[in-house]
């Protein structure tokens, strides 16, 4: 597959198609320089007839617009960013005729005098796939700070999607040295957050459960997604407060994703746990053929 890039002037309310593989953003950019700017990845079908759909698009640009507040940065214009998404798309399409699927990231940078932004295609990585069947195992590990934090410390900038994930990808490097596929954050307090890049929802009788994204997480849009759902397989819905016995004694757990969608949990720190592969796949089917 290969990549392309639309490089967005928030300032000019401009874009153009760019080399992927050229250099673009000065090393001086807040981006590179201090991860201090905003992004969201995008999932995108495209549809036989030459249309395609972006899912959760309007849940997407809007948490983009709440991080811009957290961050004080300019409020992105969406009209220009669906835009450059359409184009990054369509350059894709244009370079890789055979592809069904991809994802888009975008995002905006502090920049230097003024934001930058760019919007750069992702292919799909085939692991995906295999995991929402097989499903993965998860360690937690310690956040670092009590939940609910967020609330008295606004500078954590806690529920922003921040180009600051060298945390996030620690803890995947740190969960993939103890055996497991991927990390599960737990606050100091012992209540369970999110994955390094997913949201944690657990099945209990006929009730989805999620965290309670003031817990110090980032809202979901496949959560939601999930959860406009639910009703469908006759299940309620809340948001609460979980512990470790909470998961384990679940009967059935997912990290949930825009990219990856729906990925069964099938051991929590070595601890098997209940997997319901029914639905599973009405999960996945909820969230990647319904944009
Ligand atoms: N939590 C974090 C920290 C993330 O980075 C992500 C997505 O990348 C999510 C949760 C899941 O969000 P969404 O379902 O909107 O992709």
């Amino acid at each position: 597959m290969q990549n392309s890039l639309v490089l967005i002037d928030p300032t000019a309310g401009t874009f153009a198609v760019a080399d992927p593989t050229a250099a673009h953003l000065r090393v001086d950019d807040l981006a590179p320089h201090r991860g201090d700017g905003i992004f969201e990845t995008v999932l995108i079908t495209l549809h036989p007839d030459g249309t395609h759909a972006v899912h959760a698009q309007g849940p997407h640009f809007a948490r983009f617009r709440n991080s811009a507040e957290i961050l004080e940065l300019p409020v992105p214009d969406e009209t220009l960013f669906h835009a450059a998404l359409d184009a990054v798309v369509e350059d894709f399409r244009a370079k890789n005729p055979e592809a069904t699927a991809l994802s888009v990231r975008y995002s905006l940078s502090r920049g230097l005098d003024t934001p930058s932004a760019w919007a750069l295609t992702i292919p799909l990585d085939p692991k995906y796939a295999e995991q929402q069947v097989n499903g993965i195992r998860v360690v937690t590990l310690d956040k670092g700070y009590d939940a609910y934090l967020g609330e008295s410390a606004p500078w954590l900038l806690i529920g922003a999607k921040t180009l600051s994930y060298a945390t996030n990808q620690a803890a995947g490097r740190y969960a993939a040295a103890q055996g497991a596929d991927d990390a599960l954050f737990v606050s100091h307090d012992g209540i369970l957050l999110e994955g390094p890049t997913s949201n944690l929802v657990i099945r209990r009788g006929e009730e989805l459960v999620t965290p309670d994204p003031k817990a110090g997480i980032l809202h979901g849009t496949t959560q939601r997604t999930v959860f406009a759902h639910a009703a469908e397989a006759g299940l309620l819905t809340s948001y609460g407060d979980l512990r470790l016995e909470d998961l384990k004694n679940a009967d059935g757990a997912w990290l949930v994703s825009s990219v990856r969608a729906a990925v069964p949990i099938t051991a929590v720190d070595g601890t098997d746990i209940a997997v319901d592969s029914e639905l599973t796949a009405r999960m996945n089917d909820w969230i990647l053929t319904n944009p």
